[in-house]
């Protein structure tokens, strides 16, 4: 404990913790009268427990990140969100007013933040150009009130990893902290340095389900590091500080690994293919290797790009204000599809191009029931941009399907019990899709009207619509089993029924075939491609006198 004395902020050491209601109690009890909780459950359906406190030490969550990492629960410290952690490292170190910190620009700024609202100063150490430091440098800026060295690895916004050697002889020579966020190690195809915290006792890794774990929205953060230092910030943290909806979500997410390794080998695949076309691109200077999921690129003319990408429905960061990265964007991997059409829109702006006036067709549809809420967002004259989250990954794939056929930008978000009541959140969606369509195609003035389209793969479909406002649909679909990719074959004519009867549409849909996940992937991709036609603007002013 030779250096952490000197690091952490000496009172801390003896300070006696706020003691819950919860941390209070050991051994078993069935009847809790201790926390003026409300005895009966929640009305809020989804999480159980939610009339109790959650647990103040996250001891499950804890457990399970061990069986994960090998690093033992008196080293971990969960928070809402590692922004949570990093204010509370700099809390347990340093005294405002007369301590310092170091950070290595360019680098996230929450670090700064941080020690600023603790009237901590920052010490910057400017890298080479090539973004590289070295140990040298940063211990020659160390004073006697250095209290944390920061270091992001891979470093946000520019992707690099930070070299180990160097990190190592900052460890050692250091009085003070290491603190390594490796917010975006699961990019990087590296393990990071949290193995090192066993070997030293002044080195502290944050990570997050924030960036690879696809949960920014939960705020959950982790910190791994010595027992002693994580003792005193388990001590100053708010004694709930994770709530129990966060917690759940962890804790579910981690039962699905699967999920989480396939998303980062296929953003890792896209961050390599980006990076090749992006070099490609001529008024590109400069596309910065990257083992995150963003690239950092250097750019002719950094604003005209950003506004014109942003003219076109595209946001990027503009880091170019930022230490060594003059005319630097940052740009986030996407979806193949995304990508593809960033690519596109930056090629048009070199090509000289103008930006595309922005149609703005967009229909924004939210409904919320006991059972669902959906959201969605639909433009059906766009690109074919489609993100969609339904909860049953089938279904996903038949709307992201419907989108890229009819180059319709569809953004879904279902949120109910799919497993228990798939058919719900399914014809919920219909009607929310239905009735944004309706308002989109509004009186239907000049548009075609009619579609008709006979898709042939190995299996057939036949699609017709017309799009008058009448509401009907003939289905004569015939599937072989009564689930297709786990989603009952009969909720399927349920889905275009709801559609029709809300978007005002009379559809006619036969399909055979031999394999069902092929039909029902050409009824879709009929409909999309009969709508695509019948919603066309033609120049005859009006099709029926009626409209
Ligand atoms: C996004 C990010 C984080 C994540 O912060 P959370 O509070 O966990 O969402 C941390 N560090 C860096 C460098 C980041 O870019």
């Amino acid at each position: 404990m030779t250096k952490l004395k000197n690091i952490i902020r000496p009172d801390l050491l003896t300070m006696k913790p706020y003691s819950s209601a919860r941390n209070e109690f050991t051994g078993r009890a069935r009847i809790f009268l201790d926390a003026n909780e409300n005895p009966y459950g929640s009305s809020f359906r989804g999480v159980t427990g939610m009339n109790r406190y959650p647990d103040p030490m996250q001891y499950e969550l804890k457990e399970r990140i061990t069986r994960i990492t090998g690093i033992q629960s008196d080293r971990i410290i969960i928070g809402n969100g590692s922004d949570e952690i990093l204010d509370l490292l700099v809390r347990a170190t340093t005294m405002p007013g007369r301590s310092n910190v170091i950070t290595v620009p360019p680098t996230y700024g929450m670090y700064r933040v941080v020690a600023e609202t603790n009237n901590v100063a920052v010490k910057e150490v400017l890298p080479g150009d090539d973004f590289m430091f070295s140990a040298d440098e940063i211990m020659k800026a160390v004073d006697k009130d250095t209290r944390i060295i920061f270091i992001c690895s891979p470093n946000n916004p520019t992707g690099i990893l930070a070299p180990s050697e160097e990190v190592n002889r900052i460890v050692e020579q250091l009085d003070g902290l290491v603190v390594i966020d490796e917010a975006y190690i699961d990019f990087s195809g590296t393990e990071g340095f949290l193995q090192l915290i066993k070997d030293y006792e002044n080195i502290f890794i944050l990570r997050t389900f924030s960036k690879a774990r696809a949960m920014a929205g939960a705020r959950l953060g982790m910190g791994y590091g010595h027992p002693e230092l994580l003792r005193v910030l388990n001590s100053i943290k708010m004694p709930y500080n994770v709530n129990s909806l966060t917690l759940a979500a962890g804790l579910n997410a981690l039962d699905r690994e699967e999920i989480y390794r396939s998303q980062v080998q296929r953003i890792i695949s896209n961050r390599e293919k980006l990076t090749g076309e992006l070099g490609k691109i001529d008024g590109i200077r400069k596309v910065f290797p990257s083992s995150a999921n963003f690239i950092l690129v250097r750019v002719d003319k950094p604003v005209e790009l950003y506004n014109y990408l942003l003219a076109e429905g595209i946001v990027v960061r503009d880091r170019s204000g930022m230490p060594l990265c003059e005319g630097c964007l940052r740009i986030t991997v996407g979806t193949e599809n995304q990508n593809r059409i960033l690519v596109e829109e930056i090629n048009n702006f070199f090509a000289g191009k103008p930006a595309g006036e922005q149609t703005d067709n967009q229909v924004v549809k939210r409904r919320r029931t006991r059972e669902t809420d959906i959201l969605v967002d639909i433009n059906l004259r766009g690109r074919g941009i489609a993100d969609i989250q339904t909860g049953s990954g089938f279904l996903d794939h038949m709307l992201e399907l419907f989108a890229f056929h009819s180059k319709t930008d569809l953004l879904v978000r279902a949120s109910g019990d799919i497993d228990v009541d798939m058919h719900h959140t399914v014809e919920d969606i219909a009607i929310t899709m239905g009735q944004a369509l309706n308002e989109m195609l509004g009186d239907r003035k000049g548009v075609n009207r009619y579609g008709f389209v006979m898709p042939m793969d190995e299996s057939r479909a036949m699609v017709t619509i017309d799009i008058g406002g009448r509401n009907m649909l003939v289905w004569n679909v015939k599937f072989h089993d009564n689930t297709v990719g786990r989603v009952p074959a009969s909720l399927f004519k349920h889905f275009f029924r709801s559609l029709a009867d809300n978007a005002g549409f009379t559809l006619n849909i036969e399909a055979e075939g031999e394999d069902d996940h092929h039909i029902i992937e050409a009824v879709f991709k009929g409909f999309a491609r009969s709508l695509k036609q019948a919603a066309e603007i033609t120049d005859d002013r009006i099709q029926s006198t009626k409209y």
